[in-house]
């Protein structure tokens, strides 16, 4: 998927996430307050509003919980993909119990082989001038 045409807000608060993704790594915001994690980042905790919040690294692997293939895109610049797939990829933080979500594409799978719950990899594919994140069947 071409993605170098999106539009990419890099901010004080995302771009640690951004950075991991070019060092090949998912970095995510714990609370030090309720210990879980949380994803998108924000200036606080979504559950209990704490500030204190720092950067850790998750798994690279996770666990496929829905998808859908797009054969016709809303976007123009999405067009030459078609069909292709978009998910919710679980990630789960055995340290604290935590789970994470990310939309994200799915790529290199046979749509036939997808199914909800099937193991899956990341892979941070170059797009433009940034790394993004993407998932692929696991081994
Ligand atoms: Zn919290």
């Amino acid at each position: 998927m071409n993605l170098s045409s999106v539009h990419r807000d890099l901010t004080q608060i995302n771009k640690v996430f951004w950075a991991g993704l070019s060092e090949g790594k998912i970095l995510v915001q714990t609370c030090l307050t309720c210990k879980k994690n949380q994803f998108y980042p924000r200036i606080l905790c979504k559950r209990c509003q704490s500030i204190d919040l720092e950067w850790k690294e998750v798994s690279l692997t996770g666990e496929l919980y829905s998808y859908t293939i797009i054969h016709r895109s809303p976007s123009k610049e999405f067009f030459s993909d078609e069909p292709y797939v978009l998910g919710i990829v679980k990630i789960h933080d055995d340290n604290n119990g935590s789970t994470v979500e990310f939309f994200c594409e799915l790529v290199d799978i046979d749509h036939s082989d997808l199914f909800v719950g099937m193991k899956l990899q990341a892979i941070f594919p170059k797009e433009g001038d940034t790394h993004v994140l993407a998932f692929t069947k696991s081994n």
